[in-house]
């Protein structure tokens, strides 16, 4: 009987491929997902961010400026903070946008993000839609008979409805024309914004007549000390189906290994009906916690000690193959 409930709750735990396979792609290309998709993962995730003329596109930041050339292609069209906002420039003027592996400025100069990862510049990457991107989804679906998930977050809520635009409407319009209509459906909606969360749980899924499962994000922040106590998290299970923190808040970074110190959130948030799905495990060189040996020591800990549901990775291939050699 043991080993049947530990079958059952192993079964239950998933991978989701943060931006794809984006330790070894481009995030948020379609090749990543394509490539997340072939390596197993349960969830393919996608930011989603509103252009100028109120298309959705599957995109991390709310500007360009990371992770395309658009400064080179629109000279002029920054913001005063000399960055390119996606919200200033139409779906047509984004798809001309090469898209690369993440940069950083370093003295004035892009420089790739993670070095050794898929080289920056090279070959040819465009922006999708999030239509596009529910499309390829459904599509390898139905292809391979597989039924992987999809994991939409709602980029900045608030800063789309300062600039007029309702992002958290839009996207619950598109996942329900896609087919996404039910807390059964293969899809978790996320996003940080405690008031987002209420506002779909109150207003616009009703609006829409339809129910989806919500997960509350949690940055290691002031903001969300609040949820913490029994309390808070007795509040936040009542409008959210999931739990989403920085990894960091489940395993203190300081631990030492072998005497891991746990918080008390992931039973907390099990005890109040919640699912936890922490971010972001990455395997390049430097990311591993301090007390961790390998990735895998690492998601051992985490899923096993801490008891996580599922975990958000940049590598979906290294957690599906531990996860099932487990
Ligand atoms: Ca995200």
């Amino acid at each position: 009987m043991a080993s049947l409930i530990s079958s059952q709750a192993l079964a239950q735990k998933v991978v989701v491929a943060h931006r794809g396979a984006s330790g070894y792609l481009p995030e948020h290309t379609l090749e990543a997902k394509s490539m997340a998709y072939a390596m197993g993962a349960d969830y393919v995730e996608q930011d989603v961010v509103m252009t100028k003329d109120d298309q959705l596109i599957v995109i991390h930041d709310i500007t360009l400026d990371r992770t395309t050339d658009v400064a080179e292609k629109f000279p002029g069209r920054a913001r005063g903070d000399g960055r390119h906002y996606v919200i200033d420039f139409t779906l047509a003027e984004i798809r001309t946008l090469a898209l690369s592996e993440g940069a950083r400025l370093v003295d004035g100069k892009r420089e790739q993000g993670f070095k050794s990862r898929f080289p920056m510049g090279k070959s040819s990457f465009r922006i999708a839609t999030l239509a596009e991107e529910l499309e390829l989804v459904q599509g390898l679906n139905i292809s391979t008979g597989r039924q992987v998930g999809i994991y939409p977050e709602i980029k900045s809520p608030e800063f789309h409805l300062a600039e007029g635009k309702d992002l958290g409407r839009a996207v619950v319009a598109e996942l329900k024309k896609y087919g996404y209509t039910s807390k059964q459906d293969p899809i978790f909606l996320q996003t940080f914004g405690w008031e987002e969360v209420k506002r779909l749980r109150d207003e616009i899924l009703p609006e829409a007549g339809i129910d989806l499962k919500l997960v509350q994000l949690v940055g290691d922040t002031e903001d969300y000390q609040w949820m913490f106590s029994p309390e808070g998290m007795a509040e936040v299970g009542r409008y959210a189906d999931g739990f989403g923190p920085d990894k960091s808040l489940l395993i203190d970074p300081e631990s030492k290994p072998g005497q891991l110190k746990v918080s008390r959130l992931v039973e907390l948030a099990h005890a109040n009906g919640m699912q936890v799905h922490p971010y972001t495990f990455r395997a390049d060189e430097g990311q591993l916690e301090p007390w961790a040996e390998s990735f895998e020591d690492m998601l051992e800990a985490f899923f096993f000690e801490a008891d996580i549901d599922g975990a958000f990775t940049d590598f979906p291939d290294r957690a599906v193959n531990f996860l099932r050699d487990r």
